[in-house]
């Protein structure tokens, strides 16, 4: 496993043992090496990303703390608003949209010392499983280049692995995180709903969009996601607490754990997936936690509600896009015209399929047999984890059902694409945490994440876990 990158780099920027200039150098030259074959990224910021570089060593230079980030390159999902930077969310429908504000999350990334990298690709709106839907090409697994990283945030998973930067943002609606995590053998976090800001993420599903953190091991993770974590009076669903640290968890252990495994969780997962999550469950029970089966009936339907929920919010979300606020415009005889020539000519195939499955199911006459069926699922489900959660501190479950895929093997079929997300999307209907850690590997060499889930505000233990987990890792080598 790659050894975490950002606490070395901050540590040796804050005492002046290293100049963050030097150290983003050594990332660009490895962005200019390597990018034109993954496409990770929408833009690279190699000039304001080093004018940034100079002010931090000023900083240090003058005797002052640039923050738990110093001079940390740090790439961001082409999601997230960066005020005058283009923010496409790989459509080109935003393409040359500059937004005039920074999301909070850019702000605590400055706040804290990080230097931005540059803005990575995704699928369209954040919509897919593999990056194939962006507007701008697909990324390509820095681990073996014939196949997917993932996705949506594939172009932020691909920037971690290919070491194109310290850490990365993604965002993660029903697994895009956690699945390109899994795919490029990286760990990536999505936290619980509430946690992180969502102020300046373009909103895809806003009931279930949260903005997480990938990076080469856990504790870089913790402490990306500390920086980034917190209450936002801007966000009126932010959690109107102070985020935890999260250092005591790293070095507890899981003596005395309970963690739970899913007895009727849905098939799917790839053999060599799941050879990996069960000798996850042993490596955890060598380490002094106690395995206890649990099961969650829900779990099997939470793909079906996640494709009415998700797709109605986008349906309304995406409603702004009309030629008139914001980027594209294709002129036509009249308003509606306008609209609708825009629309059909910035909008990909796979958003223009989840715009019509949304506004189908919010229609009048389908609500209450669609959307208002989909939330009663999504009760469920919480009262289902609930219920588990008496018995067991965390589940484990594949992130992903498989390793890395090849280009194409999916695109025809959106339904083989959606089951992509089958063991993620439960934690974004019930808006609690989980990550994916990675675990060995498994088919030609390829990693495997299993994934540790958590109920509401469980970051604690489950990065307790993940830390485990990553220490076997290491061990088995
Ligand atoms: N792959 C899922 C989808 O296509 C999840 C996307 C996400 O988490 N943003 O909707």
């Amino acid at each position: 496993m790659t050894a975490g990158q950002i606490r070395p780099i901050a540590n040796s920027v804050r005492s002046g043992a290293a100049r963050a200039v030097d150290v983003l150098n050594g990332y660009l030259a490895r962005i200019d090496a390597r990018e034109a074959e993954i496409n990770a990224f929408n833009l690279v910021l190699h000039d304001e990303a080093r004018e940034r570089a100079e002010v931090i060593d000023a900083e240090v230079a003058a005797g002052r703390d640039p923050g738990v980030l110093a001079g940390v390159p740090i790439a961001l999902k082409d999601n997230m608003c960066t005020r005058g930077v283009p923010t496409t969310c790989s459509s080109k429908i935003l393409q040359d949209w500059r937004p005039p504000y920074d999301a909070t999350v850019v702000q605590r990334l400055a706040a804290a010392g990080a230097v931005i990298v540059g803005k990575t690709n995704l699928d369209e709106f954040a919509m897919g499983s593999s990056t194939e839907n962006s507007a701008f090409g697909p990324t390509r697994n820095p681990l073996d280049v014939t196949r997917v990283p993932g996705g949506s945030s594939g172009g932020s998973a691909a920037a971690v692995a290919a070491g194109f930067a310290a850490g990365s943002l993604g965002s993660d609606t029903g697994g895009s995180i956690r699945q390109p995590a899994a795919l490029c053998g990286v760990v990536g976090v999505k936290p619980t709903y509430g946690t992180v800001s969502r102020l300046g993420l373009v909103a895809f599903a806003s009931s279930l969009d949260q903005i997480g953190p990938f990076t080469t091991d856990v504790a870089d993770a913790a402490l990306l996601l500390e920086a980034i974590a917190g209450h936002d009076p801007g966000d009126s669903t932010s959690i109107p607490k102070p985020f935890p640290s999260l250092e005591p968890s790293l070095t507890r252990g899981v003596e005395g754990l309970r963690i739970g495994r899913i007895t009727d969780l849905p098939g799917g997962a790839d053999a060599d997936v799941q050879a990996r999550v069960d000798a996850a469950f042993d490596a955890l029970a060598a380490a002094g936690a106690t395995i206890v089966d649990v099961t969650i009936p829900a779990f099997t339907y939470g793909l079906t509600a996640y494709y009415l929920i998700a797709p109605a919010e986008a349906s309304s979300n995406l409603a702004r896009y009309d030629g008139v606020r914001y980027g594209m415009r294709v002129a036509a005889a009249d308003t509606n015209a306008m609209y609708s020539a825009t629309r059909s000519a910035g909008f990909g195939p796979e958003v223009r399929r989840r715009i019509m499955l949304g506004t189908y199911a919010l229609s009048a006459g389908y609500y209450d047999a669609y959307y208002g069926k989909a939330l009663k699922v999504r009760r469920l489900m919480a009262h289902d984890f609930d219920a588990a959660y008496a018995d067991v501190d965390v589940v484990l479950t594949p992130a992903s059902p498989s390793v890395a895929f090849p280009f194409g093997s999916k695109t025809s079929d959106p339904l083989a694409m959606y089951l992509c997300d089958t063991y993620t999307i439960p934690s974004n209907l019930t808006g609690h945490p989980a990550m994916s850690v990675p675990f060995g590997t498994g088919a030609d060499g390829l990693p495997v994440g299993v994934q540790v889930l958590a109920p509401a505000l469980g970051e604690a233990t489950m990065f307790a876990v993940a830390a485990e987990l990553e220490r076997a890792a290491g061990a088995a080598q």
